[in-house]
């Protein structure tokens, strides 16, 4: 395997979607770097999550220490500038008519793996993995597989380098999320997320449900119970 293909490049932002695609990476390529983006988020506490996420994967599995790389993090104060969200300004969560929710940041994720891929490209690494998914979040755009793909295919002409962009959740359930984690790292990694992940829409740490910390009212926290109940509950 060439050196290229042996490393990939994670988009790991400390929720649950991104460390469970971190783990998948550890679990399928030789050598792991993630990517984190500061943006102005209202919180950034999923951002200090990602220390005690990756201080807690390379314990779960011995071979995963081995191959935990760098962590970089980019400063994109300009995605705050441009947003109207309550992700960035105190404002109320809340369904717009267009049926997305006021967090969503127009191509957010467009311009987060546009970023990945020009570090990955310094680097040399052509494997970029995010936790796009559309299952449950068919409302973002450019979290759609389609997107992706065409975004894959922009990146790699625009880079004159073929590139790989990697979405092992897009066609999971919440529920199947979590079994993936299981599969990957057993109940060692199952806890680690569920404690230490960050999903929570308004930042909220402090109550500790079932399914992990979160404020328990927002889409984010909803969903994720949801998918942690269907879980646990044998369904998806
Ligand atoms: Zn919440």
């Amino acid at each position: 395997m060439s050196e290229q293909d042996a490393t990939a490049l994670v988009l790991f932002s400390g929720g649950q979607d991104s460390t469970t695609c971190l783990a998948w990476a550890l679990d399928r390529f030789a050598r792991v770097e993630t990517i984190g983006f500061s943006y102005g988020q209202r919180h950034a506490i999923e951002l200090d999550c990602r220390a005690r996420l990756r201080e807690g994967l390379v314990k779960v599995r011995a071979d995963w220490a081995g191959k935990l790389g760098c962590e970089h993090t980019l400063d994109i104060p300009t995605l705050a500038a441009i947003s109207e969200t309550a992700l960035t300004r105190d404002v109320a969560i809340e369904m717009g008519a267009d049926g997305l929710p006021n967090t969503f940041v127009p191509g957010r994720n467009l311009v987060f793996l546009t970023f990945a891929a020009a570090l990955a490209y310094r680097r040399g690494i052509r494997h970029i993995v995010g936790g796009m998914c559309e299952t449950d979040y068919s409302g973002y755009p450019d979290c759609r597989d389609e997107t992706i793909k065409a975004l894959q295919a922009a990146l790699s002409l625009g880079m004159a380098r073929p590139l790989e962009l990697h979405t092992p959740l897009m066609w999971l359930t919440k529920a199947a999320t979590w079994q993936l984690a299981h599969d990957l790292g057993g109940r060692d990694l199952v806890d680690l997320i569920r404690d230490q992940s960050h999903t929570c829409y308004l930042g909220e740490r402090g109550a500790r449900h079932d399914w992990g910390h979160g404020c328990g009212r927002c889409p984010a926290c909803e969903l994720r119970a949801h998918g942690w109940h269907a879980y646990v509950g044998g369904g998806s």
